[in-house]
């Protein structure tokens, strides 16, 4: 069985207003409610023509840009994961990291098997009956999703799991894949947040499918109800973003989740951030847990 993740596109251009002077500093699109103008291949996703929206840049900007890429060609591959329970921000921290980490491949593996089930293959259907139900799939099946995902060509720049590893089978199998191609973790990032403040996140959260953008109801609507900002596509409430579902997604959590986090912080490459705290606070977090590795 080989599933095929999904693999991010170049970092993006920085949008032209970019304010920042130094090229490593440059900011990525927002994932959350972005709101600013399509760039780079997001731009071709929206039907923006490359070349038009290029034209659209300063000299100054596609200058910091190439400096960026330049510097980002000399430096060595970076390997994270991000671990929290459902709603504590890993997947609207990713993009962001992958892009600051010079393109780092973001492989979510709530995202790869949902493209599965998309699929609607067999396999689909019984990923969808467990994801729904709020359980795990089985470790062997995420290990070879996570083994086609590292092992792929575009990955070479590093990596950063997102959603895996959930049990400790799978943090040990993951060691000895790094181990066999002589590679290592450069950090593990534990959003902290209250089980009881989750609710309130999945069951208004919204996400766009095809780009992980996701949106809250309340907390980050996007521009236009029940659409993405960028594409203008219809925006779905995932079938286990549910109340009954997160329960057992938090039990799941605790039982088979919280021993991979002890398990990495013996290793003493874990990093425990405050993930109960505004957007740009948690960003803070994250940037320093990740340059301490640099
Ligand atoms: P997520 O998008 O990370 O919340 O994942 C959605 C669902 O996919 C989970 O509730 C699980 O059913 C399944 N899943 C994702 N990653 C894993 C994993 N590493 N191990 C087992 N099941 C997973």
């Amino acid at each position: 069985m080989v599933l095929t993740p999904p693999l991010p596109p170049l970092p993006p251009l920085p949008s032209s207003s970019s304010s920042s002077s130094s090229s490593s500093s440059s900011s990525p699109p927002p994932s959350t409610s972005a709101s600013s103008a399509p760039m780079g291949d997001e731009a071709k996703s929206s039907g923006v023509d490359p070349k038009l929206f290029l034209d659209s840049l300063s000299t100054q900007s596609l200058l910091e840009e190439l400096n960026r890429r330049v510097e980002c060609g000399k430096k060595a591959p970076r390997r994270y994961i991000l671990i929290g329970p459902p709603g504590s921000g890993k997947g609207t921290h990713a993009p962001r990291l992958a892009y600051e980490q010079c393109g780092l491949c973001h492989l979510s593996t709530g995202d790869i098997l949902r493209n599965v089930v998309a699929s609607g293959s067999d396999l689909g259907k019984k990923l969808k009956a467990t994801m729904d139900a709020g359980g795990l799939v089985d470790d062997p099946t995420m290990i070879e999703v996570v083994k086609t995902g590292i092992s792929n060509p575009k990955c070479t720049r590093g990596f950063i799991l997102d959603g895996f590893p959930r049990t400790v089978a799978q943090a040990e199998k993951l060691d000895l894949m790094l181990g066999e191609s002589k590679t290592k973790l450069d950090g593990v990032i534990n959003f902290k947040v209250d089980d009881k403040l989750l609710v309130d996140r999945i069951v208004g959260r919204r996400v766009h499918p095809a780009s992980g953008r996701s949106y809250h109801v309340k907390f980050a609507p996007p521009k236009v109800e029940g659409k993405d900002d960028i594409t203008g596509e219809p925006l779905v409430h995932r079938s286990d973003d549910t109340a009954e579902a997160l329960n057992k997604r938090l039990g799941k959590f605790h039982a088979e989740t919280q021993p991979v986090i002890n398990y990495y912080g013996t290793k003493g490459i874990l990093n425990n951030i405050n993930g109960d705290a505004p957007l740009a606070k948690v960003w803070e977090q994250v940037a320093a847990a990740t340059a301490a590795k640099k």
